[in-house]
């Protein structure tokens, strides 16, 4: 397997990190990036996100005759892993989520109405699966879509949706037959705005902003239904998938573990230097080669995604090992700085700005969002080996 990249796209990848060191800002970036730092909005942000569109870097391989360029998705990739390590704004949602599976799915209105917008980054997402009783079990979603004249009237609740407090557009899952449960859920397209939607804050471990919204009489209009009414739930499934890729680029990591290779290298205890400390030595040297391990099953789904099939035990099995990586690199970063190392970001003399003490906390959500890592261990058991369902 050929693993490098082209003369064309090392020449991509030139491009965006010159764009984004010319356009470096507090504003817009994190220097301390973590795999879903991306719940505040800002029109900063915004138009750093219009600056990538008028380059022509949103939806790039996406079909020629939806303004894509029907590039190679290695571009997309290259561009997603340097926003990530950039701690910048990402596409994702918009671009690898809903456009995708709008495009596979959706009916010609939506296409005209989403796909522009989301190429000239004008729009953001908030996807909404998980409810109360439906989480790892998210085909038992039940908020209720029941069919009235012209549309869908939409009641009930969902938790934990990202980004739902600035977020243009929903992306929502709801019942709309209660006799099948996989067969019995719609995907529809929600304005955020609309008066019968209450939004709430929920704080994470983490200190990101994630939601609970209610549905209280939510009309939704025939034209915002994605593909077919009760075929929900293998689009879900299919955007899942791509959730798994598309929104956990490897940067973030790759950043925390030079940070803590240049800790080591740096760093003075009792007089002499942590580099020669065999302890401190092993750390690193079991950090970066995992690290690389997290690389190569990430080009392995990138891989199997290029064939244009949905790599799905192959996203399972990337997203496994680099969140337990995130948490691995955390923990041994503890161990290895020391006490101080729990300082928080806010305190002067947090070693490395306090990073390893918020990720330590962080890396745990990571673990849990988009999948938990005992359902990405299901589906590798399932999909990827034939072996029959848990009791
Ligand atoms: C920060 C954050 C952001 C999120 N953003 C969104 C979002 O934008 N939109 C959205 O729809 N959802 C979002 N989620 C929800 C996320 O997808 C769910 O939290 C996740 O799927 C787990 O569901 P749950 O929290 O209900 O836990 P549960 O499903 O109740 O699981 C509890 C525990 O049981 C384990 N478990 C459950 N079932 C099994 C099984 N069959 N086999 C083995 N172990 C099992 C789980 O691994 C977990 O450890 C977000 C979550 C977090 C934490």
């Amino acid at each position: 397997m050929d693993f490098d990249f082209s003369p064309e796209e090392l020449a991509f990848q030139k491009e965006v990190e010159s764009f984004l060191a010319a356009n470096a800002s507090p504003e817009v970036m994190d220097p301390n990036p973590e795999q879903l730092s991306q719940t505040v909005d800002t029109p900063a942000k915004r138009a750093f996100m219009r600056k990538l569109a008028e380059r022509g870097w949103l939806g790039m391989s996406w079909p020629r005759r939806y303004g894509g360029q029907e590039k190679s998705g290695i571009y997309d990739f290259l561009l997603t892993e340097a926003l990530s390590r950039w701690g910048a704004p990402q596409p994702g949602k918009g671009v690898g989520i809903v456009g995708k599976t709008i495009i596979r799915h959706g009916n010609e209105k939506l296409k005209d109405y989403f796909l522009p917008r989301i190429i000239r980054g004008e729009i953001e997402f908030a996807i909404g699966y998980s409810e109360p009783q439906a989480g790892s079990d998210a085909a038992n979603m039940q908020l209720r879509a029941v069919k009235v004249e012209g549309g869908w009237k939409l009641d009930g609740r969902k938790i934990w949706t990202t980004s739902a407090h600035f977020a243009d557009w929903y992306w929502v899952g709801a019942r709309t037959d209660t006799s099948h449960k996989h067969k019995g859920i719609t995907l529809f397209l929600v304005e955020m705005d609309h008066p019968g939607l209450t939004i709430h804050p929920t704080m994470t471990i983490g200190d990101e902003r994630t939601n609970e919204v209610f549905f209280d009489d939510v009309f939704v209009s025939d034209d915002f239904v994605v593909g077919e009414v009760n075929r929900g739930w293998t689009y879900i499934c299919e955007a899942l998938d791509l959730e798994r890729f598309a929104m956990m680029p490897v940067g973030p990591l790759e950043k925390k573990v030079e940070a803590l290779v240049g800790w080591a290298r740096e760093a003075t205890r009792d007089g002499g230097p942590v580099r020669a400390s065999a302890a401190a030595r092993r750390t690193v040297a079991q950090a970066v080669t995992q690290l690389e391990v997290a690389r190569m099953l990430q080009r392995r789904v990138i891989g199997e995604a290029l064939t244009e099939r949905v790599p799905t035990v192959e996203s399972s099995q990337y997203k496994l090992f680099m969140n337990e990586l995130g948490q691995r690199v955390a923990n041994a970063a503890l161990d290895l700085i020391g006490p101080e190392a729990q300082l928080k970001p806010a305190c002067p003399d947090a070693p490395l700005g306090g990073r390893f003490e918020r990720s330590y906390r962080y890396t745990v959500v990571d673990t849990i969002g988009g999948g938990t890592s005992e359902i990405q261990k299901n589906i590798i058991a399932r999909r990827g080996l034939g072996l029959p369902p848990s009791y």
